[in-house]
């Protein structure tokens, strides 16, 4: 699969999937754009080891996906938009009655809105270009809902709801949108929570994997981010031109219980 000529600028990607996303399409040959809202030596080092280790041209562009100025910005100033992957995102939990008002705002903005915003100035690129993909990284939590994570569930129901519009206004061109869906992925902000819940539990890692982090996936593994990273590669090849407008669960059997 080769996405050589094509930019792919992928949204919240200075670590975690973003950045094992980044990886995958800059190792498939697509040039990348890779961002987030900080400003510091080592984003754009980032950037220069892609760039450096695939050969590619890899960008770092600092924009904050809570602002929709920024959003807009980031697509105008990324040039080329081939491939636009929606992945910039956050999480808090708190009971509903008890949700901070800024907590939700912030959630429905980088999560949901963002996707929005990119969207709409990416697609005339993509129209221009005569070719386009808009991946967006949703969630478990696009498809069922957990308690405590109502900003959470509603802006990714939100994403994939949106996914299914963007897919029908695009339907008869060379367009497509489709949704990923994540279920618990070993990033290193989930990593990092590791030893401190083996501590609190006094288990071993293995029991805190599997009996309090993977609960609900049945395959008792994380995902990981270079199979997010394919998966995404995938929605961007040939063989995926006709899916448009659906989820792709990447959770190791979550949403099939
Ligand atoms: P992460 O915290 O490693 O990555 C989030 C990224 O978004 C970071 O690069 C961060 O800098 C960026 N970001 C946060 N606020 C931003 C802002 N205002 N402007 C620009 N960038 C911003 O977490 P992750 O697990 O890699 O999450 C990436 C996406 O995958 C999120 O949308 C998340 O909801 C989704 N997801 C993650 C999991 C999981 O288990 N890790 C599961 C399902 C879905």
């Amino acid at each position: 699969m080769s996405l050589q000529g094509k930019t792919a600028v992928i949204t919240g990607s200075n670590s975690g999937i973003g950045l094992g996303i980044a990886w995958e399409m800059a190792k498939a040959g697509a040039d990348v754009v890779i961002n987030s809202f900080t400003d510091r030596p080592e984003d754009h080092d980032l950037a220069a080891q892609i760039a450096k280790e695939t050969g590619v041209t890899a960008r770092y562009i600092q924009a904050d996906m809570s602002k929709a100025s920024a959003c807009r910005a980031l697509i105008e100033q990324a040039g080329n938009c081939d491939i636009l992957i929606n992945n910039a995102g956050i999480q808090h939990v708190a009971p509903i009655d008890e949700f901070p008002e800024d907590k939700w705002d912030a959630i429905i903005a980088i999560n949901m809105s963002s996707a929005y915003h990119t969207t709409a100035a990416a697609l005339p690129k993509m129209r221009a270009a005569g070719w386009g993909r808009v991946v967006n990284i949703a969630s478990a939590h696009g498809l069922t809902a957990s308690p405590y994570k109502s900003a959470y569930v509603a802006a990714k129901h939100g994403v994939v709801g949106m996914t299914k519009v963007v897919a029908l206004e695009t339907a008869q061109e060379p367009i497509t949108a489709n949704a990923i869906c994540p279920g618990y992925v070993l990033t290193p902000l989930v990593e990092a929570q590791i030893p401190d819940t083996m501590k609190e539990y006094n288990m071993s890692r293995e029991d805190v994997v599997k009996n309090v982090m993977l609960t609900r996936q049945p395959s008792k593994e994380f995902a990981t981010v270079e199979q997010m990273g394919g998966t995404a590669v995938f929605l961007c090849s040939d063989a995926a031109a006709q899916i448009t407008g659906t989820t792709i669960s990447v959770d190791g059997g979550w949403t099939a219980l």
